[in-house]
C-alpha cells in the first residue's frame, strides 16, 4: 500500500497544524475542534467550535421568537440535540439564516 504523504497546514480558525494530504488543496483547513468532526459521538463534537457558535447564537433568537410561555417552557427543556436539529430545520425551510 503506497504511505499516504501528508503536509501540515494551520486551521484557518485557531492555528492548531492539521493533517491534511498533500495532494488536497484547499483553500482553508480546519481542525476538528472548530469545524468538527463528522465521526464524533457527540453532537457537540460533530459541530465543532465554529458549529457550536452557529447554533448556540440562534437559541435565544427562536426561544424569543417563541410567543407563548408554554412554548418557551418546552423549548428550555429541548435537549442540545434536538435544539441544534430544530435550528437546522428551521434553515432548510427557509425560515431562519
Ligand atoms: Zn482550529
Amino acid at each position: 500500500m503506497p504511505e499516504e504523504k501528508t503536509k501540515l497546514e494551520p486551521c484557518g480558525c485557531c492555528s492548531k497544524l492539521v493533517e491534511v494530504a498533500e495532494d488536497v488543496n484547499r483553500e482553508d483547513v480546519y481542525c476538528t475542534d472548530c469545524m468538527g468532526d463528522p465521526k464524533a459521538k457527540s453532537t457537540k463534537d460533530r459541530l465543532g467550535w465554529a458549529g457550536r457558535q452557529f447554533f448556540e447564537a440562534r437559541f435565544p433568537i427562536v426561544r424569543n421568537a417563541l410567543s407563548k410561555e408554554a412554548h418557551k417552557q418546552k423549548w428550555d427543556k429541548m435537549t442540545y440535540e434536538k435544539k441544534v436539529a430544530f435550528i437546522g430545520k428551521m434553515i432548510e425551510q427557509g425560515a431562519m439564516i
